[in-house]
């Protein structure tokens, strides 16, 4: 099973979340730079009541959930996997706030239609390791942090704000396709036993015909 989080690493949060911001803010665009750090502090949203308020704005007034573009190459790597037969768990905290959860909840299955990507069940949940994943994609160094301390393989999403962490990362969805369908490879191989007659190998069937 493949956990997948949304933000940052299907979507893209950072872009969506400034051009609300800017509009809140009454200011350009590109005054919001996009390499910015875990908690927003190039942004200095206290000017606008903190970050808080500001992404529950963006939540329950400007459709942020709905209206977050997507982050290249995710949909035909996740069909892909998913054509291979791995379960794809979606896995996000989008609730952690208390309240416009009906909103949160229905945008984001909206969102996950609109763009395509194929899944088998999606978990609202801050605590990650509960999920009970084989692999995860994240990009929040928290959750990174909690999943290999709970022993589970977790990989990095490339991101302006977890560079400083160490250990398996990839900056693409091409990468994270490889390093997914290597594991499940891996996994097939060594779970599935050899049907008795039939030798190893990729050519195994012609060899039999021969
Ligand atoms: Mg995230």
């Amino acid at each position: 099973m493949f956990g997948v989080d949304l933000d940052g690493v299907c979507g893209d949060y950072t872009t969506a979340f400034r051009t609300i911001v800017a509009h809140e803010l009454g200011v350009a665009e590109d005054a919001l730079p996009l390499e910015r750090s875990w908690d927003f502090r190039e942004w200095d949203l206290e000017r606008a009541g903190g970050f808080e308020r500001l992404h529950g704005l963006a939540v329950t007034e400007h459709g942020l959930f709905a209206n977050m573009p997507a982050i290249e190459g995710v949909t035909d790597a996740l069909w892909r996997l998913s054509d291979a037969g791995i379960h794809i768990r979606i896995i996000t905290h989008r609730l952690y706030v208390n309240w416009g959860h009906a909103s949160a909840v229905a945008d984001t299955v909206s969102w996950l239609d609109e763009h395509r990507l194929p899944y088998r069940d999606i978990c609202f949940l801050g605590n990650k390791p509960d999920v009970g994943a084989d692999v995860y994609i994240d990009d929040g160094p928290h959750n990174i942090i909690n999943l290999r301390n709970a022993g589970h393989r977790a990989i990095i999403f490339d991101q302006p704000y977890n560079r400083e962490l160490d250990g398996e990362r990839v900056s693409s969805w091409s990468e994270l396709e490889e390093v997914v369908m290597e594991l499940a490879t891996d996994r097939l191989g060594a779970t599935q036993s050899q049907l008795p007659g039939v030798d190893a190998g990729a050519d195994r069937l012609d060899r039999r015909r021969g």
